[in-house]
């Protein structure tokens, strides 16, 4: 795919820190969200731990995520967990450093599936809720309510939570992808975790068995994650984590820690958003305190469609792209001069079908690995239930949400899991709210 690279004139360079016509709502910390400590397979307390990062790493959020996985001598016990929470509110500060109490959740090795890290649960997961299956672990982690990722994905079968299927019924439990651990990056299952259906932010986090909280400093440099949020205060920080306001960076301790942000239409990374079909105006903005950034490419939906080759500390890139109907995204990767790299979460925009009111879509069409069902919402709706039917007006799949902002997910297949024949298939869309029901009918196609 042929595709432009620009030339930033020095004119179009901003030199205030502008982080678009919203930045000023927002405020960027830096967080490790991955580490442990002596409780399983680290090293010290969580109050070492947590004072290190505070005043030798200069972090201001930092997570202690003990295994609970990890057997016998490597797994964090419920005192050990209740003591890790109790030292994070404590050494919390509101506008000075906010602690995270976090576990490690799932499994590697024979019969495993992955790692994850979900924050600031009551209690510590049992064996039967989060080891025995990446099904199980989803539930639990939907029924948390908390902001939760995953970590280290991996190629094998063990680590790639089953090859990052996406599993819509338990959309938002995972928001995050860490998309750098320590030396480790994974930006090709960041791409594929989006690709399957996943709306997902990106993190970059330290993983730290060692004494060195916060500022593990690998051959690739210190990986951290950019939160973008109003205030430093816990409930501030656990949503913008919620939101996926975030971006992975890995800084060279020399060249300083970038800031990236991406807005798409004034909506920050990590919003889904509705739109008509045109040209979306993107504002991004990054800055490096002490080295040069050398390229900003944008990706969208998996393809990389426009890079910006500059010289500069800070950088302004203001650009519109062109959206048809469908589910997009849109995000950011910055390459420093000195080395270091940061990856934006993306925005995520949908196109309802314009014109017809009456008309419900999937998308991509026709479905292959499955697809996004995208209508026009009403004002205030509270439950939509939406019925696939076959020509003989069978109904071969049903799903029903409360969450008005959760996006809903065929994966071409029936109830039971079995795959649809190729052919055509009938959409039906009802939505409720308080006032009015609404049913809205579209077509499309299973081609495999
Ligand atoms: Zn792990
Ligand atoms: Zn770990």
């Amino acid at each position: 795919m042929k595709r432009p690279i620009r030339f930033l004139l020095a004119a179009a360079v901003s030199a205030a820190v502008a982080h678009g016509s919203s930045a000023a709502d927002y405020r960027c910390f830096y967080a490790n969200l991955h580490a442990h400590c002596g409780y399983s397979d680290g090293r010290s307390t969580p109050d070492t731990a947590f004072a290190y990062a505070r005043d030798v790493a200069l972090v201001h959020v930092q997570a202690l995520t003990d295994h609970n996985n990890g057997g016998a001598g490597y797994t964090i016990s419920p005192a050990q967990y209740a003591n890790v929470r109790l030292v994070a509110d404590t050494i919390t500060r509101p506008g000075a450093f906010v602690a995270l109490a976090g576990q490690e959740i799932g499994s590697m090795g024979s019969g495993g599936f992955g790692h994850l890290n979900v924050w600031e649960v009551p209690e510590l997961s049992m064996y039967y809720n989060t080891q025995s299956s990446l099904v199980a672990c989803y539930q639990w982690i939907a029924s948390q309510q908390r902001p939760a990722q995953f970590n280290h994905p991996g190629a094998g079968d063990d680590n790639n939570f089953n090859n990052l299927h996406y599993y819509p019924e338990f959309e938002p439990a995972v928001g995050l992808l860490e998309v750098f651990n320590q030396d480790y990056t994974f930006t090709d299952q960041y791409l594929h975790a989006l690709a399957a259906g996943w709306q997902i932010g990106a993190t970059g986090n330290q993983d730290n068995h060692y004494s060195d909280w916060g500022n593990h400093n690998g051959t690739l440099g210190v990986a951290l994650t950019g939160i973008w949020a109003d205030t430093l205060t816990k409930p501030a920080i656990l949503d913008a984590l919620r939101s996926r306001r975030t971006f992975a960076l890995r800084s060279k301790p020399a060249a300083g820690r970038m800031q990236l942000s991406l807005l798409a239409d004034g909506h920050w990374m990590g919003e889904r958003y509705l739109r008509k079909a045109g040209a979306v105006a993107l504002e991004i903005d990054a800055r490096s305190p002490d080295s040069s950034m050398k390229r900003l490419d944008l990706y969208s939906d998996g393809e990389l469609v426009d890079s910006l080759l500059i010289n500069q500390k800070v950088v302004s890139w203001r650009l519109s792209r062109d959206v048809g109907t469908g589910a997009h995204y849109f995000l950011v990767k910055v390459s420093q001069g000195g080395g270091g790299t940061a990856w934006s979460s993306p925005a995520f925009v949908e196109v309802p079908p314009e014109d017809d009111e009456d008309k419900a879509v999937t998308w991509p069409t026709p479905v292959n690995e499955g697809a996004r069902v995208v209508y026009r919402p009403i004002d205030g709706v509270t439950r939509v239930a939406v019925d696939i039917y076959n020509l003989a007006g069978a109904r071969v799949w049903r799903s029903v949400t409360e969450n008005p902002a959760a996006s809903i997910y065929w994966d071409g297949r029936d109830s039971r899991g079995v795959p649809m024949p190729n052919g055509v298939y009938v959409i039906l869309v009802e939505q409720q709210s308080p006032t009015q029901t609404k049913l809205t009918k579209g077509k499309t196609m299973v081609a495999r």
